[in-house]
């Protein structure tokens, strides 16, 4: 690891928590990253203070003026740059987001492709920041409207995607023609410390001016700094829902814009049509992967009453033979949750499953002993319960799958809706009025609904979001990127005469 850590230029004690260039970052306070996946301390770095903070933002300010004026395709230019680095540096990035967050070696590596196929959309989209141009109902006026960028873009990111999320963010934004500052999980900053290093280079090479991209670390209260900060038009903000709640409320105060990603709590319905083969390793997938901790993966499994007792036995029967252990093992299935606290919260749901008279189909268990050190490791369980449980309305970021049964698909879609978010859902059919009325508006509300694939693993060319508690906020492909520039309707007369719109005559 240490290798590693110094071929991404992250020294044991890092100081630089401004813009990678370490020019004024002074001795903050120190915050610790340890690894799930064995407890050892990583390294060590520095929290952004409050005058430093200041700097970050005064610089960031004076780097737009420049930044915006350099036109579209050439800023592509510069994220297409900043892939070909990531593509050099995979290996070694994969690596050190499967050590810090936990997850396996080849979602790691997934997560860098993702940032890698980012930065080749943002490049293509350089040139396609199209506005329309309209009819002018007056004689000899032409009217249009443009896309300008906003400025400073506050990120705000979790821990379970440490690098893509931010990505998705910062290349469309950078594209966009604004600056970035970017506050990552207090439990992953080695990861976001590599990315900021990673293109602090690009952006060097092309004498682009420090401030372009900004990295503050800590925890919840520099997040807040962002927040309240009226030097920050745009904040997008993933993590929980509670969290949300908060940065929404702040953000709208100061009438900025914020673009929430959060919570989910996504189900699968199997219908008696499904083809088992694909959607039994669907559930598996969407359950177990990265630990239960995707904000998309599955939670609930809504299966139809004659078919239930055959998909319950296929799905233990599947989870015997899950391998947990170190995520750098590819032959291990299960890696770790990120630390002790989310191993409590796996308890303690799994309490109010039984308290609420849940059944558990495959037993939780937290798991001791030599190779899980750490304590985080935990067993992937399957709960059968009935839709209206207090606990199965909540997201708890663990491996947990809840199993209830329906007996019409209108029923299904019903329970499938009645939660407080509405991030991905999925139905498992061959019967083509099942497969529309799932996607039709009497269908799933959520921003993603899928047929025939599971609930997580979405691809960065559709826009990525989701409904009620979920946010609201589009992220990533599509036309997401309008969330990142301010739009402006121009009108211009050509004419010798001052027409009046709605034909209203004022005469002077
Ligand atoms: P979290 O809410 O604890 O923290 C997320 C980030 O918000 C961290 O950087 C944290 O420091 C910051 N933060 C917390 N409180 C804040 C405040 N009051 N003001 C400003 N910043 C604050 O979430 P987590 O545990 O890191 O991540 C897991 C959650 O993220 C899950 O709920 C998951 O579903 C969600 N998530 C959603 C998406 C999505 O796209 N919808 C993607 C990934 C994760």
């Amino acid at each position: 690891m240490q290798t590693i850590l110094e071929k991404l230029a992250i020294k044991p004690i890092n100081f630089g928590t401004s813009t990678g260039l370490n020019a004024w970052a002074s001795e903050g306070e120190l915050l610790s990253s340890f690894s799930p996946v064995d407890n050892q301390l990583i390294a060590k770095v520095t929290q952004t203070t409050f005058e430093d903070y200041q700097q970050v933002i005064t610089t960031a300010k004076s780097a737009f003026t420049t930044w915006r004026n350099i036109p579209a395709p050439r800023r592509g230019e510069i994220v297409r740059q900043m892939g070909e680095a990531f593509r050099v540096n995979k290996s070694e990035l994969g690596k050190l987001v499967s050590y810090e967050m936990g997850k396996s070696l080849q979602e790691g590596l997934g997560e860098v492709q993702e940032i890698i196929d980012i930065c080749d959309f943002a490049v293509g989209l350089s040139r396609q920041l199209y506005g329309l141009t309209m009819h002018s109902e007056r004689p000899e006026h032409r009217m249009y409207e443009q896309y300008h960028p906003l400025g400073i873009v506050g990120i705000i990111s979790a821990f379970n995607f440490p690098v893509a999320v931010w990505s998705w963010n910062a290349m469309l934004a950078l594209v966009c023609g604004d600056v970035c500052v970017w506050k990552p999980s207090e439990k992953t900053p080695l990861t976001a410390i590599a990315c900021q290093n990673i293109i602090t280079a690009v952006l060097r090479n092309n004498q682009i001016p420090e401030g372009v991209s900004s990295i503050i670390t800590g925890n919840y209260q520099v997040g807040e700094w962002l927040t309240a900060d009226t030097r920050i038009p745009l904040i997008s903000a993933t993590g929980s829902t509670r969290m949300g709640k908060i940065v929404g409320a702040t953000v709208a105060t100061r009438m900025g814009k914020s673009l929430l990603e959060l919570g989910g709590n996504n189900a699968i319905i199997i219908t008696p049509n499904a083809d088992l083969s694909i959607a039994i390793p669907a559930v598996v997938f969407g359950a177990v992967g990265t630990a239960g901790q995707r904000c998309t993966s599955t939670r609930r499994l809504i299966i139809h009453e004659s078919i239930y007792e055959t998909v319950k036995e296929r799905l233990v029967k599947a989870y015997k033979q899950l391998r947990i252990g170190n995520p750098l093992d590819e032959n291990n299935h299960v890696g770790p949750l990120i630390d002790t606290k989310a191993v409590e919260a796996y308890q303690s749901a799994i309490e109010a499953v039984k308290q609420e008279g849940g059944t558990m189909l495959v037993v939780s268990e937290v798991l001791y002993g030599e190779g899980y050190e750490s304590g985080c490791y935990v067993k992937p369980c399957i709960a059968e319960v009935k839709p209206d449980f207090r606990i199965v309305k909540h997201e708890t970021f663990a491996p947990i799958l809840y199993l209830m049964s329906y007996s019409t698909v209108e029923e299904a879609i019903v329970i499938q809706n009645d939660v407080p978010q509405g991030l991905s859902s999925s139905i498992f059919t061959l019967d083509m009025r099942e497969a529309e009325l799932f996607l039709s508006v009497n269908g799933s509300d959520c921003g993603i609904a899928n047929v025939n694939i599971g609930t997580s693993g979405a691809e960065i060319g559709g826009a990525f979001g989701g409904e009620k508690e979920t946010g609201g906020g589009r992220e990533s492909g599509s036309d997401a990127w309008k969330v990142y520039m301010r739009r402006q309707t121009n009108t211009i007369n050509y004419g010798k005469q001052l027409p009046l719109a709605q034909g209203i005559k004022f005469n002077i």
